[in-house]
């Protein structure tokens, strides 16, 4: 996802304003990736990890409190390639809208120049520095693409339980944010069942019963 609409306001208007502090120093910078979503991440982490290191991965997060987060790591099945990212599903800034990877534009061929040596990421990163972001080239493993709203790491803001609940609300499908409103639902169950009984409280209906059976147990498997 390239689209710069995807990243958290606040950041967002310092990516813009960096873009274009960078165009008028003469480089013009194109995001090619603003937010990937935490299934992209889990393939880019276990492509280049051996299974037992996959599966350490998956009880740490689950014993942490991330068993949703866990379950999406190991969803996205086997992987191949070679080393991405250390990054584990939520602990990427850019799944949380606050990072962004731009490419300095050849303005000649219209093309990409991906030499990190290239004044322009030079530029870019000394421009975002200013805005007071986080450039990857300045890091011991350099990263010229990436800036960030803020140095340091997912983990430092978030537990692993906190994570969790924010990743699946962002990225969850839909039942599975459903879930708490469920179990809000079935909280709710004696009162529901007192309406409904007043409701079918005619002793001529065969109905009647069969339909509070039903009731018990559409509540039953919510559970
Ligand atoms: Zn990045």
């Amino acid at each position: 996802m390239r689209d710069i609409q995807l990243l958290e306001p606040d950041f967002r208007e310092s990516a813009t304003r960096l873009l274009a502090h960078c165009e008028k120093r003469g480089f013009i910078l194109r995001p090619f990736f603003t937010q990937r979503d935490v299934y992209e991440q889990a393939k880019l982490w276990r492509q280049s990890r051996p299974w037992p290191q996959i599966e350490t991965a998956i009880s740490d997060m689950t014993l942490g409190g991330a068993s949703w987060l866990a379950g999406v790591l190991e969803s996205v099945g086997p992987q191949s390639g070679k080393w991405a990212t250390n990054a584990l599903p939520g602990q990427s800034w850019h799944q949380h809208g606050e990072a962004l990877d731009c490419f300095v534009l050849n303005q000649e061929t219209n093309g990409a120049i991906w030499d990190s040596k290239h004044e322009g990421y030079r530029v870019y990163a000394k421009e975002a520095v200013t805005l007071g972001l986080d450039a990857g080239y300045y890091w011991q493993r350099r990263d010229a693409v990436h800036v960030q709203k803020e140095a340091g790491r997912v983990m430092d803001r978030y537990s692993w339980v906190e994570l969790d609940e924010l990743m699946k609300s962002r990225f969850g499908k839909e039942e599975e944010r459903a879930v708490k409103v469920d179990t809000q639902l079935k909280a709710g169950y004696p009162e529901v069942r007192k309406e409904v009984e007043k409701l079918v409280n005619n002793p001529k209906s065969k109905f009647n019963s069969l339909l509070m059976q039903l009731l018990d147990m559409l509540f039953q498997f919510r559970a």
